[in-house]
């Protein structure tokens, strides 16, 4: 929240907040999209990686931060419901399914999720490979 009033910070104070990550790689990606984000130029829902949490977007798409009711993001329309979703690094199936009536739902939100969480499951995986 600390940039909440603040929404062109210099590059530099970016820069630091990253400062200890150990994945260079997730440093790189926050620093862009933060970047591209605070220019206009890039939807904070487009993210690949999350400033809120300072990780890759499939590692906390499950936190409860990203139940987003207004835009349907992990929520279930017809039963006002939040959806739980599973991430499986390893086969990249993502698995998205509301808590009360355990289906999926057909949302754009839904869909967005299952973009940016297997974008970010990839440019996650193919650093660690090269690594
Ligand atoms: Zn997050
Ligand atoms: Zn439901």
């Amino acid at each position: 929240m600390l940039l909440q009033n603040r929404p062109h910070p210099h590059p530099a104070e970016t820069h630091r907040r990253y400062a200890h990550l150990r994945d260079r790689r997730l440093a790189g990606v926050l620093i862009d999209e933060d970047t591209a984000e605070d220019r206009e130029e890039l939807s904070a829902l487009e993210r690949i990686s999350c400033r809120v949490h300072r990780r890759w977007a499939h590692e906390c798409i499950s936190s409860p931060t990203h139940v987003i009711a207004v835009t349907g993001h992990r929520w279930c329309r017809p039963c006002e419901a939040e959806a739980n979703i599973a991430v499986d690094e390893l086969t990249g199936d993502i698995t998205i399914t509301c808590t009360r009536c355990a289906r999926t739902p057909t949302t754009p939100a839904t869909r967005q999720i299952l973009r940016t969480c297997r974008a970010s499951l990839a440019t996650a995986t193919e650093h660690r490979r090269r690594a």
